[in-house]
């Protein structure tokens, strides 16, 4: 015999896990679970890193470029930032360009090179609010939390360029490193890659946004 009242709780509580469970945290309760393990910081947050949820779906390209990096074929990239984000979209590109610039990013070796141009380009860096990041990413679920490669374009979600993650925590530059190099990787053609053992530095194309199992922080492609 079937307890129909003990079954509907069972069928509420399942409903009401789902949608609990499905619900991701926003990007303000991530920043806060990011900053908690540290003392509380004496100067409150600066006004630059509020994240903006939904933008308006509008891109600029950064007017402007970068000097030529690294040998071999070349291929161009343009940043774009979504309207109201509240960042300046020329420090914005400049990060780009300086971590696309270093020698232990993807132009090692001679294997190709990149410059930054406002126009028609090879591949798009774009940085989007939560909102847009999950619509211009689907089907991948980013899930209001994660970026993503999508064709020629990458999709940068700016909770994450804002407030980094767990593993990056106080290395806020070092992960946009890992960010913009991981899913430019993904527009290069790589797929992800696990990590190779404990304490080992981990590859680039790991998911370090969601740990880094077992290895160390690894932001480059050739380290
Ligand atoms: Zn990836």
């Amino acid at each position: 015999m079937v307890d129909v009242r003990a079954l509907g709780l069972l069928l509420s509580a399942v409903l009401l896990g789902g949608c609990s469970g499905s619900e991701p945290p926003t990007p303000k309760a991530v920043a806060a679970a990011v900053r908690s393990p540290s003392p509380p910081a004496s100067p409150p947050p600066s006004p630059a890193a509020v994240v903006v949820e939904r933008g308006s779906g509008a891109f600029s390209t950064v007017p402007g470029g970068s000097s030529t990096t690294g040998a071999g074929p070349l291929l161009t990239y343009r940043v774009e930032l979504e309207a109201g984000l509240g960042l300046d979209p020329v420090g914005v590109a400049r990060s780009v360009d300086t971590t696309l610039a270093d020698p232990r990013s993807w132009t090692s070796g001679g294997r190709r090179s990149l410059r930054r141009v406002a126009g028609e380009a090879d591949l798009r860096v774009s940085l989007a609010s939560p909102a847009t990041v999950d619509r211009l990413c689907a089907p991948l679920r980013t899930l209001g939390r994660y970026s993503c490669a999508n064709g020629d374009r990458v999709v940068l979600n700016v909770a994450r360029w804002l407030t980094g993650v767990p593993a990056y925590e106080g290395r806020l530059e070092e992960y946009r490193d890992y960010l913009v190099n991981h899913e430019v990787g993904h527009v290069l053609g790589f797929g992800h890659a696990p990590c190779p053992g404990a304490g080992q530095v981990a590859p680039v194309m790991l998911q370090q946004s969601i740990g880094l199992d077992g290895c160390t922080r690894g932001p480059w492609p050739y380290p």
